[in-house]
Order: structure tokens, then C-alpha cells, then sequence
């Protein structure tokens, strides 16, 4: 990949906003340095890109604070070869940081317009391992399973049992779990048919609006 302008910008929110909260993985902080995250965000927004806050993208959706990205990323132990499955495409921005650091990835967004502008977007910045998909996230995609990674970047009520079973063996699922406007983050490993599941974070995302998440408003 090219070398993108705000290279300053980038590695100031790396260094302030995720090495001084203690995210060290040297993967993950080097696809933050790397990936432009202004051009994932709506023009009229994009002075705020590198700010340390969600920024608002269309459809009354927002793209996660550089940190939640950040810890969400370490967390899922990512290795080059994995498959990794994200709901809640969004900008895009996640997106890319996973396609960095893993092998595959399918993204799966609810509103198309969101999905067609990040496809676009990841395919002018020739990213040839992702595939994004429009439809209803928290049933997964069986097409594909198993994932060695699921991650959830939408607030759910309960952990989506179909996302469970389409974990492979040691794979990892996170989700932000708990109320419509507050969660905790959530990391299940399977092992065989057993799920060990840990509390990290609080957290505030965006509902998952789906069969397995919360119903329209
Ligand atoms: N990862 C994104 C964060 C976007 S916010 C980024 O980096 O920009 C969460 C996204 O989840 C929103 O775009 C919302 O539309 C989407 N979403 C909510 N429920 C969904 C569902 N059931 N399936 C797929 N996407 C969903």
C-alpha cells in the first residue's frame, strides 16, 4: 500500500490515545500507523478522524473511537493465516485494520448504502482479502464458517447463539453485550463444544438491530 497523507496525525493518536492505555500488540498499533482513517470518514468530518471520540458516517451510524479499535483488535489474537468474520461493516475502518493483520475477512453491514461506500472504498485502497456483504449480521454467515475470529462492533442484548457455532476450534468471538446504550465487552473461546466467555471493557456502541439482536425502533 501506498503511503498516506496525516502520517503525523496517525502515529500521534497511536502513540497518545493507544500505547499510553496499554495496547502493545506491534500488529495491530503498526495497521493504525498504516491504514488512512479520514478516508473512511464522511468530507465534512474528516478534521476529526484522528480525534479521540467516535466520529459520526452516514445513516445516523458512527465509526469506534481509535482505542475501542484498538483493544477490540489485540483482543482477538489475530494470526496472518485466520478467517475473520466482523458484523457491522459500517466505514469500513475496522475492516481494513483486520484485513491487515489476518488472512480473510467477511464484513456484514445492514444498511446498504454503508456497505456499498465501504466496499468502494476498500477496493480504491486494493484490499483483495475482504469480501462485504449487506443483510442481517447476528445470524453470521454459515456460507463461510467456520471463522477463527468473530467480531461484533454493534451493542447486543446476548451474545447471538449463531455466532457462536460459527466459531472454529480456538476461535474467537467478541461482542459488546448488556443494554441498548451500554455494554460490556464480551471474548468467548471455543473449545470443542465448551465456550469460556470474559467481561473486558465498558463500552457504548450503536445497537445490533437484527433476529438476534434488538428489534427496529
Ligand atoms: N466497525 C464499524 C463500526 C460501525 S457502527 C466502523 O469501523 O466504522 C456499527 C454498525 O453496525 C453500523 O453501521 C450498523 O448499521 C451496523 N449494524 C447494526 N446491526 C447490524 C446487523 N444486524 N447486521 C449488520 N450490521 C449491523
Amino acid at each position: 500500500m501506498e503511503h498516506f497523507p496525516r502520517q503525523a496525525e496517525r502515529n500521534r493518536m497511536v502513540d497518545a490515545q493507544i500505547v499510553a492505555r496499554g495496547v502493545c500488540h506491534p500488529g495491530v498499533l503498526a495497521a493504525l500507523r498504516k491504514v488512512p482513517r479520514h478516508l473512511f470518514i464522511p468530507c465534512d468530518c474528516q478534521a476529526q478522524a484522528y480525534e479521540d471520540h467516535p466520529v459520526r458516517i452516514a445513516c445516523g451510524q458512527t465509526v469506534s473511537q481509535p482505542y475501542m479499535v484498538a483493544i477490540m483488535t489485540e483482543l482477538l489474537e489475530l494470526a496472518p493465516t485466520d478467517r475473520v468474520l466482523e458484523i457491522g461493516t459500517g466505514s469500513g475502518y475496522q475492516t481494513a485494520i483486520l484485513a491487515q493483520l489476518a488472512a480473510e475477512v467477511v464484513s456484514i453491514e445492514r444498511h446498504a448504502p454503508l456497505a456499498d461506500i465501504a466496499r468502494q472504498r476498500l477496493m480504491e485502497l486494493e484490499y483483495s482479502n475482504v469480501t462485504i456483504l449487506c443483510g442481517d449480521g447476528s445470524l453470521g454467515y454459515y456460507e463461510r464458517a467456520p471463522y477463527n475470529a468473530i467480531l461484533v462492533t454493534a451493542g447486543s442484548p446476548a451474545i447471538p447463539a449463531p455466532l457462536k457455532e460459527q466459531l472454529g476450534e480456538n476461535g474467537r468471538l467478541l461482542c459488546p453485550a448488556g443494554g441498548r446504550d451500554f455494554q460490556r465487552l464480551i471474548k468467548v473461546i471455543r473449545k470443542a463444544n465448551t465456550y469460556i466467555e470474559s467481561e473486558s471493557i465498558s463500552c457504548i456502541f450503536v445497537p445490533l438491530i437484527g433476529e438476534e439482536g434488538w428489534p427496529a425502533q
